[in-house]
Parts: structure tokens; C-alpha cells; sequence
């Protein structure tokens, strides 16, 4: 079979386990389909890119595991109309995926490489919605808050007050929060008028955040 049909059938078997596996928001399933996933992944890994599995990449992080990228999707709950805010552009994937249904993602790496290849790949898949740095993700993003939505990919010990400075009234931050390599809680925070609302959705393991902008190039 060739390479390209290939991954359109493994593209079809992992949006059917995403499906059993509790993901229904139509435009998450969309979403997925629509990425190909391939392209984020190196080329080592290439006949692994539709399995359900997080998988190295450069700098010594990881794609997410598909169903935690759909998961995180949906519990953002996001409108066509919302700005996104990402910290941890990795591969770009997620950020690929967030950008089929906002209606503009920003994204932020500490590691100018691997933001240099997420770039690339958003220019040929024609994501013109995203809007990407490096820099560090501990500072939020300033110039372009409040955000409708924060979504972290990676784990931080506590949740960071920035993010919630930064986030709309009624808005809503998913992040990964707990020790650096196990007993980490997704959160799904919700600012509203009376305080914040705390809810724990999955036990996750993501890479930790770290502070600053990493000086490989
Ligand atoms: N969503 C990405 C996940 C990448 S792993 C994907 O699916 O490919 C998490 C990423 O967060 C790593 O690339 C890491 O470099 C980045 N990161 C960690 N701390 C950060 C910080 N303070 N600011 C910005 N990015 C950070």
C-alpha cells in the first residue's frame, strides 16, 4: 500500500478509538482528522504517527498522546470566535489542532528549534491563524491578553498566577499540574465573577515547564 493510504487508514482506525474512548465533540473528531499528524512527527517514528501514543521529538520533548491532544481540546470547550493562548508549541500539533476551531491561536516555546520546525509546518499546512513565539511561557503573553482560553502542554507545580491575570472573565485555563514525573492532575480552571473554579479531569504526564528561553539554536 502506499505510504499516503496508509496513513489514511491508521488516520480513520485512531479517530474510531478516540470515539470509544469518550471523545464526541464533533469538531475535536473534525479537527483531528484534518491534522496530519504525520508531519509533526520525525521521521523515525513516521509508521507510528496514528498510533495513540506520545512519541519523542527534538530537544528531548514529546508529541502528545492523540487522545490527551483531543481531550484537552474538548474540555477547553472553545467558540469559533475565541483567541487562544498555548504554551508548549512542541511540534505544533496541538497547535495545529486548536487553530481548526479558534479562531486565532497564540503559541509559545522555549525552544527556538523546534518553534522554527512548528513554523514551518503551519506555512505549508496554510495555518494562518497562528501566531507563534519563542519565549517563555511563565510571562503569558501580555500584548495579546485576556485570552478567551489558556491550554499548557506542559506540567507546572502550581497553577501560575499569570495565566489567570491573563484569562477572560468567563474564560476557561487546562493544565497539567503536579510533580515533574508522576501524580500530575489536569485542571480545568474557570474564571468567574464570584472566583475561580477548580475541577481535576484526568490523572496526566506531560514534560515539566521550565522557566526561561532554552539558548539552543
Ligand atoms: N503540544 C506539544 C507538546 C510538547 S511538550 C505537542 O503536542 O507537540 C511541551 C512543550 O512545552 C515542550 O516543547 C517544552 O519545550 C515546552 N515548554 C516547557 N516549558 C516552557 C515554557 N516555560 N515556555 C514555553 N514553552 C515551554
Amino acid at each position: 500500500m502506499p505510504e499516503g493510504d496508509s496513513h489514511v487508514t491508521h488516520k480513520i482506525r485512531l479517530t474510531m478509538q478516540l470515539r470509544h474512548l469518550g471523545i464526541s465533540d464533533p469538531r475535536v473528531l473534525d479537527a483531528i482528522e484534518r491534522v496530519p499528524r504525520e508531519y509533526f512527527v520525525p521521521k523515525t517514528f513516521q509508521e507510528h504517527a496514528y498510533d495513540n501514543t506520545a512519541l519523542p521529538i527534538a530537544c528531548g520533548q514529546t508529541i502528545s498522546q492523540p487522545y490527551i491532544v483531543a481531550f484537552m481540546t474538548e474540555a477547553l470547550k472553545m467558540g469559533e470566535q475565541d483567541r487562544v493562548l498555548e504554551i508548549g508549541t512542541g511540534s505544533g500539533y496541538q497547535t495545529a489542532v486548536l487553530a481548526h476551531i479558534a479562531r486565532r491561536v497564540y503559541s509559545i516555546e522555549r525552544h527556538k528549534p523546534l518553534l522554527q520546525e512548528a513554523e514551518a509546518r503551519f506555512r505549508k499546512l496554510h495555518l494562518t491563524n497562528i501566531t507563534s513565539r519563542a519565549g517563555d511561557g511563565f510571562k503569558g503573553w501580555p500584548e495579546a491578553a485576556p485570552f478567551d482560553r489558556i491550554i499548557v502542554t506542559a506540567a507546572a507545580e502550581s497553577v501560575p498566577d499569570v495565566f489567570i491575570d491573563q484569562l477572560k472573565e468567563g474564560g476557561i485555563l487546562i493544565i497539567p499540574v503536579g510533580p515533574v514525573s508522576h501524580d500530575q492532575n489536569l485542571l480545568r480552571i474557570t474564571k468567574k465573577t464570584e472566583g475561580l473554579e477548580s475541577e481535576t479531569l484526568l490523572p496526566v504526564r506531560f514534560v515539566p515547564m521550565v522557566e526561561g528561553v532554552s539558548s539552543d539554536r
